[in-house]
């Protein structure tokens, strides 16, 4: 804890030596433009890999940068991103690599974590007959993890709360990437959310409903 307290001395007076004002105009509010789904592996920095600094990216962070529709953690932070903060671009961020995905991939058994990562098993059930028409495991798990964003760029999409934003005339727009760990880049999967309105008619919760 020491070199933590230390290193963040140093940090505020190399910060107030650019900017003496630098904090005191940070406390006055934040208006981040992004928000940040990512996994909380610690070689996927946020804010490092993104080139951003305090007060521009909103962040949440869980293993394998799942959007779960019953994490009130992520929804909490998604209504709040999305209708008090309104960002302008949310990113669902996966990385090559992903010790979550690959546990997900294997019949192994983990204990609490596994039901976690149960979701990520559905993700390989719904793309089944690609995953397994790839014999090298790297680069099946590699597809896997892009696969993955995709789907919870899709899961995304379907919360009550973009539903909502998308009917309002400015709503964030949402993007998959992937990290490469042993490159340092970020890839623009290119998610067509138009794509997920095939199931419209599924996962639409945009009607008003009548009170009986
Ligand atoms: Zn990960």
């Amino acid at each position: 804890m020491k070199r933590i307290l230390e290193n963040n001395k140093k940090w505020v007076s190399e910060k107030l030596n650019d900017d003496p004002e630098y904090f005191n105009k940070l406390s006055l509010g934040q208006e981040p433009r992004y928000l940040f789904i990512g996994c909380s592996d610690s070689r996927v920095p946020s804010t490092a890999i993104t080139g951003t600094g305090p007060g521009e990216m909103f962040v949440h962070r869980n293993i394998a940068n799942m959007v779960v529709h019953t994490d009130m953690n992520l929804l909490s932070v998604l209504q709040y991103a999305v209708e008090v903060l309104k960002v302008k671009v949310i990113m669902v961020v996966g990385h090559y690599g992903c010790g979550g995905v690959a546990a997900a991939a294997s019949n192994k058994q983990f204990g609490l974590i596994d039901n976690w990562l149960r979701n990520i098993k559905d993700v390989m059930r719904l793309h089944e007959r690609e995953i397994i028409s790839i014999y090298d495991e790297e680069a099946r798990l590699r597809r896997l993890v892009e696969l993955n964003v995709i789907e919870q760029v899709h899961n995304l999409s379907k919360t009550s709360i973009i539903q909502n934003a998308m009917l309002t005339d400015n709503p964030p727009k949402l993007y998959g990437l992937v990290y490469d760990l042993k490159e340092g880049l970020l890839r623009d999967l290119k998610v067509n959310v138009n794509s997920f309105k095939r199931y419209e008619h599924i996962y639409s919760v945009t009607e008003e409903s009548e009170m009986v």
